[in-house]
């Protein structure tokens, strides 16, 4: 069915799991998230700080909010679709695989 009525909706192919703890509240994964699926939060976290979100819809698995954190540890990316092979940060830091459906691409 094609027409302006149509409404398309994808597949989830990405997921991201924000530890508030480690978040500084940068804003940087906020601005940089191509599909704009995080926000910051109003409350604060224990640094006084608000930490960033996943608003639940929308992430493409991209990496993108990964790769600009300065906070290691604080973003883990999962991808439904495990990549072909391993991807690290240029400081050679990678996260563990944790999910049982998809596993953690970044
Ligand atoms: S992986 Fe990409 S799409 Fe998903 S939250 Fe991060 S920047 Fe946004
Ligand atoms: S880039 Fe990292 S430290 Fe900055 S708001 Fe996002 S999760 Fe928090």
């Amino acid at each position: 069915m094609t027409g302006p009525n149509k409404v398309e909706t994808k597949a989830a192919r990405g997921n991201i799991l924000i530890d508030s703890a480690e978040c500084k509240g940068c804003g940087l994964c906020v601005e940089s998230c191509p599909p704009e699926c995080l926000e910051l939060l109003p409350e604060l976290n224990a640094y006084g700080v608000h930490p960033a979100q996943y608003s639940g819809e929308g992430c493409t698995g991209c990496g993108i909010c990964f790769y600009c954190c300065p906070e290691p540890g604080a973003i883990t990316v999962y991808r439904l679709t495990p990549p072909s092979k391993p991807l690290t940060r240029p400081d050679g830091q990678s996260s563990t695989v944790l999910g049982e459906s998809h596993a953690a691409a970044l």
